[in-house]
């Protein structure tokens, strides 16, 4: 069994046992509303601990701790720095310790953080309004940051024309005179007759939205709206997918490369009136040839 796949085995017994004998004095323990996790920086698996140090001290023998057992077991509570510096440098995992509008977490060097966004995520502290503190702990630098930070997808730029995008969005299944103008902020690979080169065409947008699935918000789980679709170029060789989707609850975009043949996509999910008629090449324009059947046996099926 790799030292992967043990921790997790060890992870997934441990959690419920631990949690459950942690819960009750978590509980308890009210006029310290403090609770405390173990982040697992490999595998992103966290889980409660009552006190991380009479934790790490009782469970030194288990397979998660093996690379700090040596040391923990000369160790007692009297020096809990010690314990914390250790677990945390040895055994690749970060402490978060979470009260009200506050969370502190310590991690080994700057590449010793996890990727601490599901826990946040599951935990609703991605918000302005709490503070995390983080503690680097080779060099003991703190520094604290919102908890929107740790939303996922980018934060969008703040004169992102979101009100315009919702509009169109909402009228996607109207057709309006200005339909034919470029959507502000696009970048597509492709040209439309009338339409400003690599701009997308509120109409070919439109059509996008009324026959794909949304993505879902990895933040709020509720349908993204895509803002982009294309192959623009990238330099002067390459060329890459470009979907973008944004959540109008947090403001976030994301990219989504998972289309890896982008001229199937478009005759795919595009309204054949709307298809383009020009792809770009570099600073080109030339007449675009929609894949046939023959191209892509995909479309066959
Ligand atoms: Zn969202």
């Amino acid at each position: 069994m790799s030292n992967q796949s043990s921790r997790r085995s060890f992870l997934k017994t441990a959690v419920g046992a631990v949690a459950s004998f942690c819960l009750p004095r978590v509980l308890l323990a009210r006029g310290s509303p403090t609770s405390s996790w173990f982040l697992d920086t490999l595998t992103g698996e966290f889980w409660p601990v009552g006190d991380p140090v009479s934790w790490s001290l009782a469970n030194a023998q288990k397979p998660i701790l093996a690379c700090a057992r040596e040391r923990l077991v000369t160790l007692d509570a009297a020096d809990p720095q010690r314990v914390i510096r250790l677990v945390v440098r040895r055994c690749k995992l970060n402490l978060i310790e979470s009260s009200p509008g506050r969370v502190v977490v310590h991690h080994w060097g700057q590449q010793g953080r996890g990727d601490l966004r599901p826990f946040f995520k599951q935990h609703d502290l991605a918000q302005k309004k709490v503070e995390i503190v983080l503690i680097e702990r080779k060099r003991e630098i703190t520094t604290i940051q919102p908890g929107e930070d740790f939303l996922f997808g980018e934060r969008l730029h703040p004169f992102w024309p979101w009100k315009a995008f919702w509009k169109k969005w909402q009228r996607r299944h109207q057709e309006e005179r200005d339909d034919w103008t470029e959507a502000p902020g696009t970048l597509s690979g492709y040209a439309w007759d009338g339409v400003e080169p690599n701009l997308i065409p509120w109409s070919a947008l439109k059509s996008a939205w009324r026959r794909t699935t949304p993505l879902l918000c990895l933040n709020c789980d509720q349908p993204t709206i895509m803002t982009n679709f294309g192959f623009p170029w990238h330099g002067m060789f390459n060329r890459y997918a470009r979907f973008v989707y944004v959540c109008r609850q947090c403001r976030r975009s994301f990219e989504d490369d998972s289309v890896k043949d982008v001229p199937e996509w478009l005759v795919m999910n595009l309204d054949a009136e709307v298809w383009p008629k020009f792809e770009m090449v570099w600073d080109r324009k030339v007449k675009w040839t929609p894949p046939t059947k023959d191209d892509s046996p995909r479309l066959t099926s």
